[in-house]
């Protein structure tokens, strides 16, 4: 599996935010044979998954989908920027910064601690309804406080590039990259979609948490799901339609690099690498 692949007129790369730890809990699987299920213990183990984001070179443009934790989840996330930096892809030379939504582990790697945009040259890019909801709502229509963190974390991180931001519907963003709503997880939750020459490339952000758990049982959820139930049915439609026509996927919480084919079997739905 290589971190990078062709598409069309781009070569999409695998960069690693670092991994996060959470619990099963946090999957919202309170079913005890499904926990037991997906981790053979009746004491379930600490889960940890990858963060990764994805950098689009070509045709003019460096694009990076997604820019991790920053420097907000300890020592063993925001890696993002040494990583570019390393392999030869300096900060100021990221043109676009493509959002799959605004969670932490997404979008606070816009900035550094002082709150300086770490991408000095780089439009800033959401789908209008994802946009919305996190920078347009007042305090008091926060359904809940985790939500109303969020929404002051994605106001705070966007503010150096508020100049600089475009909020697109679903179609094409940039050439031969697509926006796709896939609400649910978050109410703009958005796929990009990286097509050319017949072949495609869906990075579908957070469609999957727990890779072995949601194929399994596409109907949980995670516990930071905003609607979970529309989550599941997002999910369950994006999972049906790669699997049918066999589009490659890039996730942001499958093992790095990120890369896999989805196969269907029966209700339920496997990982094949891509
Ligand atoms: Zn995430």
């Amino acid at each position: 599996m290589t971190d990078s692949i062709a598409i069309g007129g781009y070569t999409v790369t695998a960069f690693s935010d670092g991994r996060l730890k959470t619990t099963i809990e946090g999957a919202g699987a309170n079913d005890n044979a499904v926990i037991c299920a997906f981790t053979g213990s009746e004491n379930p183990e600490p889960v940890i998954f990858a963060v990764n984001t994805f950098l689009i070179e070509g045709r003019g443009v460096r694009a990076l989908v997604d820019t991790g934790c920053g420097n907000t989840r300890g020592s063993s996330l925001g890696k993002l920027t040494a990583n570019l930096m390393a392999a030869g892809k300096p900060l100021d030379s990221i043109t676009h910064v493509l959002l799959t939504h605004f969670h932490p582990d997404h979008s606070n790697g816009l900035i550094d601690g002082a709150g300086t945009a770490f991408f000095p040259n780089a439009e800033l890019i959401a789908h209008e309804t994802e946009a919305q909801f996190w920078l347009d709502s007042e305090p008091s229509q926060s359904p809940n406080a985790r939500i109303e963190r969020n929404r002051q974390a994605a106001q705070e991180v966007c503010a150096p590039y508020r100049k600089r931001m475009h909020r697109v519907k679903d179609g094409e963003a940039l050439p031969g990259i697509l926006a796709r709503l896939s609400p649910g997880h978050t109410p703009g939750h958005t796929c990009w979609i990286v097509e050319g020459n017949g072949d495609s490339l869906m990075i579908w952000g957070d469609t999957i948490h727990l890779t072995r758990l949601q194929l399994a049982h596409p109907e949980i959820g995670f516990n930071v799901d905003v609607d979970p139930a529309m989550g599941a049915a997002s999910r369950m439609r994006l999972l049906d339609q790669v699997s049918a026509d066999q589009t490659r996927v890039a996730g942001m919480h499958l093992e790095f690099p990120g890369y896999a084919h989805i196969l269907k079997r029966g209700s339920n739905y496997a990982l094949a690498e891509a």
